[in-house]
């Protein structure tokens, strides 16, 4: 023999053992459902996931058994990540806004054994019990309440279970592919579709993710995921927060702005994650408290696209540096993340904010191409667009218990969005491929007619879709929400675009709403305003 390394498998538990052994201390600060505010240190996180990989084997748990959560973003949850995933079971992470039949069809799918959840689902669980076929144990998080006892037969109490748990347990060690977490995709049209993450695919995600280029998320940053822990993995923040030994906040269930601000201010957040929806309660917020963000240094912004105003919106009132990043269910979910080079040092405040509305570049681990509807493959000069592909340490290759992959015969996942990828690697999506405008053979962007929409002061927000045309195939049509208390017309609307896009990619028509429709994770569900609206060109040609 040459000579040898160590090989000691990547495993989740290690990211949290190495927080507690060197950041014990350090907080982890969450907000309760019922309110009010607890404090926890990494350490006692540690014991605590220890405690339930212990109670989970007495409750005769096997590896690779699902363990399901419907819960917000708190301690016991990120217990439960740990603990779960520790012991060599599968933590899996349910959407609670998801529409009921989803939500059987997801745990029946996932067979999962254990349902962990929050007091403000007893009521949804409880209900939905009879057709959750596999699930043995029901565990509220939280400590026992009668009341609740009485709503679910047999129900157990995380803090109970804790109790029966061995605080000596030792985490166990075992192949580093090994499943530890499933995540089902939003699934706009069809069912779901599962992503099952392996140890070592979240440890890769967890150590190339969190480069200096990336989330660069350090001991000394106190870190707000208000992106939720079941929307992939609250983009794996829990992880990283671990292996840097980050003070974590968790926002519990209030995610309007007024509630972030509060805590924002009162624990001296640094950095926040969440969709752009989230920064526009933040910002409004903002406003009206008149605080200043004082300690926030950082906001990361993904999972839709970053409206243009909310770069200079943060940084010339607050100075808050935006990060625009983009990922999938699929990509675990860091695919790109927008950073600068050396060699834009130089340039102004503005050309930087146009490079950075794009979602960025490839982290060390993921690399990405696009090609044609013929599958040749595209030039990366900025210009050319294509359908987006992905391939990496971290991306899918087969959905949870599909026998076939998901990948192109040349080992590429497809990833449904149209992008064009510039010399330096920086991608910018164009569209969703089923969302994009076909216009009689030219493409026009939903994505640049929405962000040119929500720059004006009256549209709180506006979603643009493609309706059918008796001429053109398809044509533009926008959807607007207004700015509370404002007006704005049609004309002017649409005048608002003149000598920002070709005359020919302007919208047909603008239809006012009360209220757009939003899918599990805060984006707007656009196959349905197409069937809402995607006749009403139909409609004015035969009127
Ligand atoms: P999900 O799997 O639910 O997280 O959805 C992934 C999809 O969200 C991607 O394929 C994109 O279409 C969209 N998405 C995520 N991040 C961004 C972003 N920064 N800009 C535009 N679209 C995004």
């Amino acid at each position: 023999m040459l000579g040898k390394m160590m090989d000691q498998p990547l495993l989740i538990s290690n990211l949290i053992a190495h927080a507690a052994r060197y950041h014990g201390a350090t907080e982890v600060v969450s907000v309760e459902t019922a309110g009010g505010i607890e404090r926890a240190d990494w350490s006692t996180l540690e014991r605590n996931a220890r405690r339930l990989a212990s109670a989970l084997g007495r409750l005769g748990l096997q590896p690779e058994d699902r363990c399901a959560t419907i819960a917000w973003n708190n301690r016991r949850h990120v217990e439960i990540y740990f603990g779960v995933a520790g012991a060599g079971h599968v933590c899996h992470t349910i959407n609670p806004r998801l529409h009921p039949e989803q939500l059987i069809f997801i745990v029946n799918h996932a067979e999962d054994r254990v349902l962990f959840f929050d007091a403000t689902f007893l009521p949804a669980v409880a209900k939905l019990k009879a057709q959750f076929k596999t699930v043995a144990h029901y565990v509220l998080m939280g400590p026992r309440d009668e009341a609740a006892a009485a709503m679910l037969d047999g129900l157990l109490f995380y803090d109970e279970l804790l109790e029966t748990g061995d605080a000596g347990y030792a985490w166990p060690q075992f192949d580093e592919t090994r499943a530890s977490s499933l995540c089902y995709t939003s699934g706009t049209t069809g069912n779901p579709k599962g992503v099952l993450y392996t140890h070592r695919s979240t440890m890769l995600h967890t150590l190339a993710g969190n480069q200096p280029d990336g989330l660069a998320i350090s001991a000394k940053d106190t870190v707000l995921p208000v992106v939720p822990m079941f929307h992939v993995n609250a983009w794996g923040v829990p992880y990283i927060a671990a292996a840097n030994g980050a003070k974590l906040i968790l926002p519990g269930p209030g995610l309007d702005g007024e509630s972030l601000v509060k805590l924002i201010d009162g624990e001296a957040v640094t950095l926040a994650l969440g969709v752009p929806t989230i920064w526009m309660g933040l910002l409004g917020a903002l406003e009206k408290t008149g605080s200043k963000a004082k300690s926030l240094v950082r906001t990361v912004v993904g999972g839709s696209a970053l409206p243009p105003s909310m770069i200079p919106a943060f940084r010339d009132k607050y100075g808050v540096e935006l990060i625009h990043a983009w990922g999938m269910t699929e990509t675990s979910p860091l695919g790109t993340l927008n950073q600068l080079l050396q060699k834009h040092d130089a340039l102004s405040d503005e050309a930087k904010a146009a490079i950075r509305l794009g979602q960025g570049r490839p982290p060390y681990g993921v690399e990405l191409r696009i090609i044609d509807e013929a599958g040749h493959i595209l030039p990366h000069d900025g210009k050319t667009q294509g359908e987006l592909q992905i391939r990496g340490h971290w991306i899918v290759d087969t959905y949870f218990k599909s026998d076939k992959s998901a990948l192109t015969v040349d080992g590429w996942f497809d990833t449904g969005d149209v992008a064009t990828i510039d010399a330096d690697g920086y991608m910018i999506i164009r569209d969703r491929s089923k969302d994009i405008i076909k216009s009689g053979g030219e493409w026009i962007s939903t994505v640049e007619l929405e962000n040119i929409a929500i720059g004006h002061p009256a549209v709180a927000n506006a979603a643009a879709i493609a309706a059918r045309h008796p001429k053109w195939d398809e044509r533009p049509v926008l959807v607007v929400l207004k700015a509370q208390g404002a007006e704005v017309s049609e004309k002017d609307l649409l005048d608002f675009y003149d000598g920002k896009v070709a005359s020919w990619q302007v919208p047909d028509k603008v239809i006012f709403v009360d209220a757009l429709p939003l899918g599990g994770t805060g984006k707007v569900i656009k196959a349905k305003l197409r069937e809402d609206f995607g006749h009403v060109l139909l409609q004015d040609e035969e009127a």
